[in-house]
């Protein structure tokens, strides 16, 4: 399972300033698999539901 930010994002940033790790850069938001530690912070802040789960192989 891995966490990805759908294209419809409205760029309030709320993900980024909450993750713990720094794995979400701006312009357009975007995770960085390799550092993102699935913690799920983010995907439970966005306040449009604009962070979805999806199977890591997918
Ligand atoms: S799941 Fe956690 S570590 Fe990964 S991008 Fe979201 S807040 Fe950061
Ligand atoms: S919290 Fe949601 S809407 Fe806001 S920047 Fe992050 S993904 Fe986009």
């Amino acid at each position: 399972m891995k966490y990805k930010i759908l294209a419809s994002c409205l760029g309030c940033k709320q993900c980024f300033r909450i993750c713990p790790v720094g794995a979400i850069t701006k312009g357009p938001m975007k995770i960085n698999d390799d550092k993102c530690i699935k913690c799920g912070e983010c995907f439970r802040r966005c306040p449009s539901k604009k962070i979805i789960e999806v199977k890591e192989n997918v």
